[in-house]
């Protein structure tokens, strides 16, 4: 039966690249986009995580058109790098509104449907520099190490209604995110990784779809690293 998945933040990189996948194995997949253009070939709804009344439009446009949204991935998420003594009160509140309060918004909002079907799949989309931190990037990693914390109450909270919560921690993933760092900073950042290169988006998009498929049916609260063996030890 192909199941109604919503993801977050899927106009590019990881969250496209998993719904993608998901649509190859047969799921009917809904994405958001922000400001990006919409992706060609999948179902594409305009929301803002930051605002809870287009969150809600947006899982209604999404129920319509393929049901109760029975998979959630929340891959919507920004940085706003700075090192702290630079580092405004807004770059810091904007990241926690985007990556940690719109995640809530989303899993709140798709919670009500999945108790009533005693039945969900919910995947968070955090970050290895959540568990080991990085200079410059306080507000991000604080924001995608809360999402450690919120997945496992909530895999304790609705566990009992057949609700699994769970954390990829990519490492460094070849998308637009990275774009920003120089040839010389990215070097540097590949010669920590085990593995000796960047993360392809396909690559966390396949440990996604893993946890969040029938398979995986035992797992909840768990944090999957898809690093390159880079925050190995945590
Ligand atoms: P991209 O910058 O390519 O994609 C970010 C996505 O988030 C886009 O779809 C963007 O939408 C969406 N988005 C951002 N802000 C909002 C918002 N307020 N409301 C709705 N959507 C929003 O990055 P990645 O694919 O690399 O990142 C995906 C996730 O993976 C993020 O959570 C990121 O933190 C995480 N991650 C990435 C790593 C990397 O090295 N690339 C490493 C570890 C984690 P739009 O384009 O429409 O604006």
């Amino acid at each position: 039966m192909p199941r109604s998945v919503l993801v977050t933040g899927g106009s590019r990189g990881i969250g496209l690249a998993t719904a993608r996948a998901l649509q190859a194995a047969g799921d009917r997949v809904a994405v958001t986009y922000r400001s990006a253009a919409p992706p060609e070939g999948l179902l594409a709804i305009r929301c803002d995580v930051t605002d809870t009344a287009q969150v809600d439009a947006a899982f209604k446009e999404a129920e319509q058109a393929h049901g109760p949204v029975e998979v959630l991935v929340c891959c919507a998420g920004i940085t706003r790098d700075q090192l702290l003594m630079r580092m405004s009160e807004d770059d810091f509140t904007a990241v926690l509104d985007t990556n940690l309060t719109g995640t809530f918004r989303a899993v709140k909002r798709a919670s009500r449907a999945m108790l009533r079907a005693r039945s969900g799949r919910v995947v968070l989309v955090s970050s290895a520099v959540a568990l080991r931190g990085e200079g410059g990037q306080a507000n991000y990693a604080a924001s995608k190490a809360a999402l450690v914390g919120f997945a496992r109450s909530m895999a304790r909270e609705l566990g009992s209604r057949n609700i699994t919560f769970n954390v990829v921690t990519p490492g460094l993933t070849d998308t637009d995110m990275i774009r920003t760092l120089s040839e010389e900073q990215r070097a540097g950042m590949v010669g920590q990784i085990p593995l000796g290169r960047l993360g392809a988006p396909e690559e966390t998009a396949a440990a996604i779809a893993f946890l969040a498929s029938p398979e995986a049916g035992y797992i909840t609260g768990a944090v999957l690293p898809v690093d390159g063996g880079a925050g190995m030890g945590h």
